[in-house]
């Protein structure tokens, strides 16, 4: 698009470069240097106007988001964030945009020394997709397949923030600002991901709510799992602004939160909990893994409860 170059160059000035880089922006591709006996992970995520975030979503948040959601997935393989790629199909070439769209994306790029190493630049309805490459000791990443009968079934952090954000701004009803901080501003969990190597026999990070991402380490896993839903951590904030049970299908159902779900033996219990509260990052058993294929729910009453809907899913009509 006109201004293509423009914008490109506004993006080189800005971007920082790690001594990894042997070629970074402006060239035909960028080369990197992959350190012996690691391995490297790759996770890729789109953002797209009116599906992903609402229209007036500030450029700074989107810029956030849209690298947060990948460093989160590089999170729950325990990797560590190296390099990143930014494709932006854009309406305009608008630098004003641009720049507020930096701020927020190099803001938590360079929290995690990650370094912007190329993409593309196009014009269309506005949609980013970012690739993040991360990396792994070998034999290192926290799979979503390790998970074992018996297992207790972790949280971190609190989960329905997000969600509560959502339902707030879809009603526009009264919102509340904290919530609406955890939906625009999530964080990745790179910390917490890399203290639960060698710990958690599974992990996978919370995009699409408890109940879906948690169904998919049980697929890959060949297990089910029970959740005492008075467990479930929750902060204040949406304690009041939700009761039970609209609450708990938030919790279960809602995506954006980005903490990370994970499984691991009853013996490793103290551990991880020395080792994220080292992190500053409280995290809860919800429940165990157990050999019944499927999600069962327990209420604090001890009744069985059925949720409503499971997860986001595209292509099949969103939520129910
Ligand atoms: P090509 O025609 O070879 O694909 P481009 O003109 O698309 O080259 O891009 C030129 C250089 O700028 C490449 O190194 C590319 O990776 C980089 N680049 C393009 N768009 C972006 C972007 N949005 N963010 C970061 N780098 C970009
Ligand atoms: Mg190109």
């Amino acid at each position: 698009m006109p201004g293509e170059f423009a914008l490109i160059d506004r993006i080189r000035a800005r971007a920082r470069r790690r001594d990894d880089v042997v070629l970074g922006i402006g060239d035909d591709a960028a080369v990197l240097a992959v350190p012996p006996g690691q391995q490297l992970v790759v996770a890729s995520d789109t953002l797209v106007v009116g599906v992903h975030f609402p229209e007036e979503t500030a450029p700074a948040d989107l810029g956030w988001k849209a690298l947060a959601v990948n460093l989160s997935d590089l999170a729950a393989m325990a990797a560590t964030p190296a390099w990143c790629t930014l494709a932006l199909t854009l309406p305009g070439a608008d630098a004003d945009w641009l720049d507020a769209f930096l701020d927020g994306f190099l803001e938590l790029a360079d929290q995690h020394e990650v370094s912007l190493v190329g993409g593309d630049t196009t014009r269309g309805p506005l949609s980013i997709t970012v690739t993040a490459f991360g990396l792994v000791p070998t034999g290192q990443a926290l799979r979503r397949d390790g998970a074992r009968v018996g297992d207790d079934v972790w949280v971190s952090g609190t989960i329905g923030d997000a969600a509560g954000a959502l339902a707030q701004w879809r009603t526009r009803g009264p919102a509340s600002a904290k919530l609406r901080w955890r939906l625009d501003r999530p964080t990745p969990r790179i910390e917490a991901g890399l203290a639960l190597r060698g710990l958690a026999s599974a992990g996978i990070d919370l995009s699409d709510g408890l109940a879906a991402d948690l169904g998919h380490v049980l697929a890959a896993s060949g297990v089910g799992a029970r959740l005492e839903l008075g467990r479930l951590p929750t902060s204040r904030t949406l304690a009041d602004h939700f009761a039970e049970p609209r609450r708990w299908e938030l919790q279960l159902s809602g995506g954006d939160d980005y903490e990370l779900c994970f499984t691991a033996p009853a013996a490793r219990a103290f551990e991880i909990e020395q080792a994220l509260a080292a992190l500053d990052l409280p995290s809860t058993v919800v429940g165990q893994i157990e050999a019944e294929p499927g999600l069962r729910f327990g209420t604090p009453d001890g009744d069985t409860y059925t949720p409503a809907a499971t997860g986001y899913q595209h292509f099949e009509g969103g939520h129910a």
